[in-house]
């Protein structure tokens, strides 16, 4: 904690938190920044920050979870896939447990089927090798954090001449949704807090275009309570401005170059495609498919399976919450029978979601 400390001074936060109030005090209008990450939305929460905000000034979240914004086909696919007796499916744990239209991994786990949490896509590599007479397939979900990690294990899975590694991709990248929901006149959202780790990877100019066509703030921030609270308050001076820019805050972490190793490894595996995303719909050029050279190793491609038509919960609103249009409270199913335990949406079921967010620490 001796490093976080520094970050979590409630003396700074109250200094922090009395000049936004001044520097917005005459301002008449609202200013709408959204986050577009799970983990500042999961912050935000838990910190308290939207309490210490002028009332000039409203959070929303966006659409940075990954698990959330997979859609439910997807869950389907991973479900059928795990029903074939020589498939191991292999994941990070959130995903386990998101709801397909009539199973989950979860359940079939339950029911015998090979299904494995994993921390890495180089642990589901070790299964591979463990399990040469089973098809291991890593459930390919996430964002350009990701992306690099599952391209160095397929180029590791090349080299090393394996043939039962495969992944069922679902990775998306982040700014193309953020122009999509910018220039939706409904949000009319007046600032970003872009996401810290993809930030990392891509770099502050990858915000350049959404900057340039939308005129939106965007401000790279970290997940402590004053990088939060310093990132709100650059957000507010450039809409004072009327200078939108790209902004870091989180310059620690973030290089301007972002990270170009990173980046090769995954353009030497992916290119960009469309994408649906839940509750937005098709997003072109938003995800990331396999090049032709390693269609070997993509799971729709080499396991044909039936999949079931896709159904989501009537009454969820998870779709229209990573848009930003509607808080979890507004949920019928909040709180009564959607909760963490038995999620219903997929927003209650991640760590990064915003159901799963307010359920734990409020609003
Ligand atoms: Fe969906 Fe549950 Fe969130 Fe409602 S509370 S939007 S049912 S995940």
């Amino acid at each position: 904690m001796k490093y976080l400390d520094a970050f979590r001074d409630g003396a700074v936060a109250r200094k922090l938190v009395e000049k936004l109030h001044a520097r917005v005090a005459d301002y008449a209008g609202q200013m709408t920044f959204m986050e577009v990450c799970g983990t500042h939305t999961m912050a935000i929460s838990q910190h308290g920050i939207r309490s210490l905000l002028p009332e000039q000034i409203r959070l929303i979240s966006g659409p940075g979870c990954p698990v959330c914004v997979t859609p439910v086909d997807y869950v389907d696919h991973a479900v059928a896939l795990a029903r074939l007796p020589e498939v191991i499916i292999a994941t990070f744990g959130d995903m386990i447990r998101v709801p397909g239209s009539s199973s989950s991994l979860q359940r079939e786990q339950a029911r015998g089927a090979g299904v494995r949490i994993v921390y890495s896509p180089l642990d589901a590599l070790a299964l591979a090798q463990k399990h040469p007479d089973k098809k291991i397939v890593f459930l390919g979900v996430g964002f350009e954090t990701t992306a690099p990690t599952i391209a160095g294990a397929v180029l590791t899975a090349q080299r090393q001449g394996l043939s039962n590694f495969f992944v069922l991709g679902a990775n998306k990248t982040i700014p193309i949704p953020m122009a999509v929901l910018a220039s939706d006149p409904e949000l009319q959202v007046s600032g970003y807090l872009c996401p810290a780790h993809v930030s990392a990877i891509i770099g502050p100019q990858a915000y350049a275009p959404l900057v340039a066509q939308q005129k939106v703030p965007c401000v790279i921030t970290g997940f402590e309570p004053l990088d939060m609270l310093q990132g709100i308050d650059m957000l507010a001076t450039q809409v004072l401005e009327g200078q939108p820019r790209v902004e870091t805050q989180y310059s620690r972490i973030v290089r301007p170059e972002g990270n170009p190793q990173a980046r090769a490894v995954l353009e030497q595996v992916f290119i960009p495609c469309d994408t649906p995303w839940r509750g937005i719909g098709v997003i072109p050029g938003s995800g990331l498919c396999f090049r032709e050279e390693f269609a070997a190793f993509d799971a729709a491609r080499q396991i044909p399976v039936d999949v079931e038509t896709p159904r989501e919960h009537p009454g969820c609103l998870c779709g229209e919450i990573l848009k930003g249009k509607v808080r979890p409270a507004d949920c019928p199913l909040f709180r009564t029978i959607c909760t963490p335990e038995d999620p219903v949406g997929a927003c209650m079921v991640s760590s990064e979601g915003t159901c799963a967010a307010e359920y734990k620490y409020g609003i």
